[in-house]
């Protein structure tokens, strides 16, 4: 296989809960009519000047680099970078990166991959270049920008790393998720790792393609003879492929002069500190305690800390249910019904309460597998008293089993076919049998319970 070096700079938008843009007191909404959350400052009309930078985005973004292992900076210096374009009132935009700067974080490592830079910056306006139109709604968001060292080496790699990369800031709330990532992939190959740049990919999905298919087209140009040159290219997500957008020589030169109209943002190490101690355990590290501690599959370990508030819950619940139990549980029948409503487990109002009675009842085999499933639907939608409800609408399942084999031997009364069927070695027979007398006991016998009864009563 061909030896290849991949690289990441990764933009989300940082998520403020003050709604507030990075220079001035303008909200942030992405559903807002186009031009109607804006201001002087951040369409930066002549003579306007930015406000201090919003501390709260300051501080996720510390937030962010403690998470991936960086050395924060204590002294912060924005800058101006330098472009044309029409989404760029001012001519340059605001960034603590470049040529002067101490990015908010340095120097990091993320599941084996080095992060050399992790800052913060405003996001310009949104251009349409069909119509020619500028929404500065945007203008003035902020941003946060992960760049990594070229170390990844295989797109499985890249995949796992970003999804986990993902979990993390979800962790932290660091980013707003609905709006989405944004990367540029560096790609060089063996030998001379002349390094491609695929500008502005969305999507963790098509940053993975983007670099596949920029795999596969490099080797392709080698076997043909030709040189890898140093470019910058563009994803064209509806063929899926990489095209040409400026060679090396037309590489921008973005002029970075500190901005004179900020202060330098100076930290102490006790500012650090007090931001590290708000920040939660790491996914991954997660991962391998619930493993140790509660005995769980390292899988089961791994759904349930892809969201942090779905392996808070199960740790709570493990403290009356056990841990086989509730895992199980949390990770296939919450997720499918979560799944189901397409929410997230913070958006439903679910009871741990109303949850531990219910997998209690599981565990003590009160109710049947059937009947659990149909409850835990239920309290996805509003929480209620299971164990009353149970008694109340009769759920308990019946384990009197002169009362079950009195309806098996109703049954099978009744279907003789179906037991002549099963006699002759159809063996599937039985779950015909089985699923009758489920449907007269509405579920509240264990179906493996009855496949014993009937063998029993057949043979
Ligand atoms: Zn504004």
């Amino acid at each position: 296989m061909t030896k290849i070096k991949c690289g990441l700079e990764i933009h989300g938008y940082v998520n403020v809960e003050n709604k507030t843009k990075l220079f001035c007191n303008c909200s942030i909404d992405e559903n807002a009519k186009p031009n109607t959350n804006i201001c002087p400052i951040c369409t930066a009309m002549p003579g306007s000047k930015p406000m201090l930078a919003n501390k709260e985005a300051v501080d996720k973004i510390i937030a962010i680099a403690l998470m991936l292992g960086c050395k924060v900076n204590k002294k912060m210096l924005f800058q101006r970078k330098h472009y044309s374009w029409p989404d760029l009132p001012a001519g340059y935009q605001k960034t603590i990166s470049g040529s002067y700067s101490n990015p908010v974080g340095v120097n990091g490592k993320f599941l084996g991959i080095k992060i050399a830079d992790v800052h913060l910056e405003e996001d310009p306006a949104r251009w349409d270049p069909v119509t020619g139109e500028v929404d500065y709604n945007r203008s003035g968001t902020p941003l946060v920008e992960i760049v990594t060292e070229p170390d990844f080496e295989s797109t499985n790699q890249l995949r796992d790393w970003l999804k986990s990369l993902l979990t993390t800031l979800n962790y932290i709330k660091a980013i707003n998720k609905n709006a989405g990532v944004k990367a540029d992939t560096n790609v060089s190959i063996e030998p001379n790792f002349n390094r491609v740049e695929v500008k502005n990919v969305n999507s963790f999905s098509n940053i993975v393609k983007a670099a596949e298919y920029e795999i596969l087209r490099q080797e392709e140009s080698l076997k043909e003879g030709k040189k890898i040159e140093q470019e910058t290219r563009a994803f064209d997500e509806k063929n899926n492929k990489t095209v040409f957008m400026r060679s090396k020589e037309q590489a921008a030169d973005y002029m970075f002069i500190p901005e004179p109209d900020l202060p330098v943002i100076k930290i102490d190490d006790k500012y650090i500190e007090r931001i590290r101690k708000t920040l939660p355990e790491k996914p991954d590290e997660k991962i391998k305690r619930l493993t140790r501690e509660y005995k769980i599959k390292k899988e089961d370990a791994f759904v349930l800390c892809s969201d942090i508030v779905l392996s808070e819950l199960f740790e709570k619940v493990t403290k009356k249910v056990s841990a086989e139990i509730a895992a199980r549980w949390l990770r296939f029948e919450l997720l499918r019904v979560l799944n189901y409503h397409k929410k997230e487990l913070e958006e439903v109002k679910l009871d741990e309460k109303n949850l531990i009675e219910l997998l209690l009842l599981v565990e003590n085999k009160k109710i049947t597998e059937p009947t659990a499933k149909k409850l835990i639907e239920k309290l996805v939608e509003k929480p209620f008293d299971v164990k009353k409800y149970v008694k109340q609408e009769k759920l308990e399942s019946i384990s009197d089993t002169d009362e079950l084999e009195q309806i098996c031997k109703d049954v099978i009364k009744n279907n003789q076919k179906v037991v002549d069927d099963y006699k002759n070695g159809r063996k599937e027979a039985l779950n015909y049998l089985v699923g009758q007398v489920m449907r007269t006991t509405k579920g509240k016998a264990s179906p493996k319970e009855l496949n014993e009864l009937f063998k029993k009563l057949i043979d």
